[in-house]
């Protein structure tokens, strides 16, 4: 049963963690290994059942190998799942015993921070294994991404304008941010400094009033961010926002934000094509985070990282090329552009099995 979902899905190795004394029920999927070792963060949830677990391994491992190849790295896809409640069941023993199995794959799986899991329990998954990041800036690590995936997402809006509008004045466009969280508030700050018309939303009403007392956005209603005028739509909360309710409600041009998984479905990114919206793939705009991170592997730097960021302004027009070329929807063009590049440097070079471990210079030990 397992294996036929494998051949579907295309991953190279799935791993069952299990340890009873620390109460360790974990699942390491790698998907694709051909560009270099997999990336992808770990994810504590209290999966209802095992096969909840499982499916989302395999999903978000699949995903991490697009971005990543989108994002240009030299990585491949992995992730890991541990099931478990967050709020009850962290302990030093389950993520060291976490942190052993990932050092048992000998890089060919490189963890990192995901939903339930923070900077403290990579520390506990560091003192067994160097196939981490994400860990703390005292160990040379890189801190907290979201400036960097607000400025990548800068970025994706810049390639977006000049798809849409032939140019990039930023200031010249009104803007409806949804989520003024890590990465929303940061962009909101990036789109006032060009002087830009923001309208903001949260379900936190603080944050709201942040945006708007120290950044001069226009406060709306957490329903009322589909009915602005702007042209700019900037989901950067949670995913799924882009579904049949409420693009019949949208009335902009342009759709670029951080948030992840924004088509409610691809029946939804092919309508959104038919109306001649451009729509910035998620994981081509929101790849600042693992951008900054993979840096770790080779001795982490911020200037390094800030550069980096400014490729995506080429991996979203690329993308723009690649739709408007083959006449086909954003989303499909940047699966496509990854699919191309995994196979293209396939041929150069045999999948990775962590012969060359990656190095994780300049990082100090726990
Ligand atoms: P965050 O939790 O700091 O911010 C999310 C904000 O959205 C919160 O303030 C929350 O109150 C708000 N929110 C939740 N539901 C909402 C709703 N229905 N309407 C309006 N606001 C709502 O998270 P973040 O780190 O800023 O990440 C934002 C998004 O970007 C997420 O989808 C995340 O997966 C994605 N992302 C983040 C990074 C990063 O570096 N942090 C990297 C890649 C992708």
């Amino acid at each position: 049963m397992i294996f036929e979902t494998l051949d579907t899905t295309g991953h190279e190795e799935v791993v069952f963690c299990h340890n009873k004394d620390a109460g360790l029920k974990a699942i390491i999927a790698i998907h694709n290994t051909v560009l270099g070792p997999s990336l992808g963060g770990l994810r504590m949830w209290p999966y209802k059942s095992e096969q909840e677990a499982i499916n989302d391994v395999l999903r978000l491992s699949r995903g991490m190998t697009y971005k990543n190849a989108v994002a240009g790295l030299n990585l491949g896809g992995g992730k890991a799942v541990i099931i478990g409640d967050p709020a009850k069941d962290k302990s030093e023993a389950l993520f060291r015993a976490f942190g052993r199995f990932v050092n048992s794959l000998n890089g060919r799986y490189i963890t990192a921070e995901d939903v339930g899991i923070d900077v403290n329990d990579m520390e506990w998954v560091f003192r067994e294994t160097s196939f981490v990041t994400g860990v703390h800036q005292v160990h040379g690590g890189s801190g907290d991404p979201s400036p960097f995936t607000a400025f990548g997402t800068l970025q994706g809006l810049l390639a977006s304008l000049n798809a849409c509008y032939g140019n990039e004045d930023v200031g010249k466009y009104s803007y409806a941010v949804q989520g003024a969280g890590h990465v929303g508030m940061e962009f909101i700050k990036l789109l006032r400094e060009h002087d830009a018309k923001v309208y903001v939303t949260d379900i936190n009403k603080e944050l709201v009033q942040r945006a708007v007392d120290e950044y001069g956005c226009t406060a709306v209603g957490l329903d009322e961010i589909y009915d602005t005028d702007a042209e700019v739509y900037s989901p950067c909360a949670l995913g799924g926002t882009i579904n049949e309710a409420t693009l019949e409600r949208l009335k902009c041009k342009v759709i670029c934000g951080a948030a992840n998984n924004q088509l409610a479905s691809n029946a939804i990114g092919d309508e959104v094509s038919r109306r001649g919206l451009f729509y910035a793939p998620d994981y081509a705009v929101n790849a600042g985070g693992v951008m900054n991170i993979s840096l770790e592997i080779d001795g982490y730097n911020r200037e390094r990282a800030m550069r980096m960021m400014r490729t995506i302004y080429h991996n979203v027009s690329r993308i723009f090329e690649i739709a408007k070329r083959d006449k086909i929807p954003t989303y499909l063009a940047a699966d496509r552009l990854a699919e191309e590049r995994i196979s293209t440097i396939g041929k150069l070079r045999l999948p990775h099995l962590g012969v060359t471990a990656p190095s994780f210079q300049g990082r100090r030990g726990s």
